[in-house]
């Protein structure tokens, strides 16, 4: 009696001390995404600054007439990522 009493209060302590240690290993992962977020939001924040538009339909280059879902700007063209101006 006395001895599967031990073994029931130990068990359940291993348990929680595993559960823990998997928590503790997956927080600096959950930090990562976090931070990066701002930065994916900063062009649509601030269009004022954006070099680049999206088009989800496509969108012909304005030099050299290719199809393109993402253009740069430049001067007043639209241009696809071979003609932009890096
Ligand atoms: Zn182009």
């Amino acid at each position: 009696m006395s001895e599967d009493r031990s073994l029931d209060d130990f068990a359940p302590d291993g348990a929680v001390d595993d559960s823990d240690e998997t928590t503790d290993a997956d927080a600096p992962d959950a930090d990562a995404p976090d931070a990066d977020a701002p930065d994916a939001d900063a062009p649509d924040a601030a269009p004022a600054t954006a070099t680049s538009t999206w088009h989800a339909d496509g969108a012909a280059c304005d030099r050299c007439g290719e199809r393109v879902e993402r253009r740069w700007r430049d001067g007043e063209a639209f241009v696809c990522a071979d003609c932009a101006a890096w």
